[in-house]
């Protein structure tokens, strides 16, 4: 078996490159090169500052398939909503901390999540990254180690070194679909929202949350969540138990 039919056997439909808010189209347009010369297909623009472009199509040098391809969504929450694994990238380790992986790790995740459904990598702003809330979307971060005295990657070089590690994880993956018990299969990020928002509202009716300062309690629940790779089974155990807490607040009260 030859390499490259190894990396078909991935199936690259699934894995998808999500830029938010990229303000240069050079950098889209390199981003697809890029992405095409590692066998990734899915590109997805949060709200691109300018798009369709010329200077996009001829920076992508021949992967013009890739951009015209290209899905522009409104939010991240819209770009992930069916993924149920969501890695974010960043420059920085933050101060609250996320997991943060390596690219090689990273890649792995990737190639295996997409074994079971659709994974999504997370480029943020070439000025100043993803924000925190964007972050709060992700099951981990992760961050390629740069020279600290001159750390500054671009964004199209960081989907370069990504790409790179998607594709060494692909042919280093084995093959061994057959042989595993199918597990239940992990919650969308849909679902995980949709999670999150009745969690709120059942800790804001039992008075656990303060409506006054809910956000950062809620940032450390998501990140415990995030953490747990949920799957359908439990999500729904999960949603019952609010449910039930709040059959039971409406009896007493
Ligand atoms: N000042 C910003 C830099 C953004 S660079 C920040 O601290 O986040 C633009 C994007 O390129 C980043 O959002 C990230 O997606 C990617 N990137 C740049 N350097 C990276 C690195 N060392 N590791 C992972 N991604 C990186």
């Amino acid at each position: 078996m030859t390499t490259s039919n190894r990396f078909d056997q991935i199936d690259a439909e699934r894995i998808r490159i999500v830029l938010v808010c990229p303000s240069h189209p050079g950098n889209i347009g390199a981003t697809a090169r890029a992405m095409k010369t590692m066998g990734l297909a899915q590109l997805v623009l949060v709200s691109p500052k300018e798009y369709p472009s010329a200077e996009a199509v001829s920076r992508a040098a021949g992967a013009d398939d890739l951009l015209a391809n290209a899905r522009v969504c409104d939010s991240l929450e819209d770009a992930v909503k069916s993924c149920q694994l969501v890695i974010g990238t960043s420059a920085r380790a933050r101060r609250i901390g996320w997991p943060v992986l390596t690219p090689k790790s990273c890649a792995q995740q990737l190639i295996s999540g997409a074994k079971d459904g659709e994974v999504a990598l997370v480029f943020g702003r070439e000025r100043t990254g993803l924000t925190n809330a964007e972050l709060d979307r992700c099951h981990y971060m992760v961050s390629i180690p740069v020279d600290p005295m001159f750390s500054s990657l671009n964004l199209a070089a960081a989907v370069q070194i990504m790409s790179y590690e998607i594709r060494l994880a692909a042919q280093g993956a084995e093959v061994d679909d057959n042989s595993q018990e199918k597990a239940a299969r992990l919650a969308t990020q849909e679902e995980m929202q949709n999670f999150y928002e009745h969690l709120e509202q059942v800790l804001l009716e039992i008075e656990f949350l303060n409506a006054d300062h809910p956000r950062k309690l809620m940032r450390r629940l998501y990140r415990l969540f995030n953490r747990a790779h949920v799957d359908e089974r439990e999500m729904n155990i999960l949603r019952g138990i609010l449910t039930a807490i709040q059959h039971l607040k409406k009896k007493n009260s």
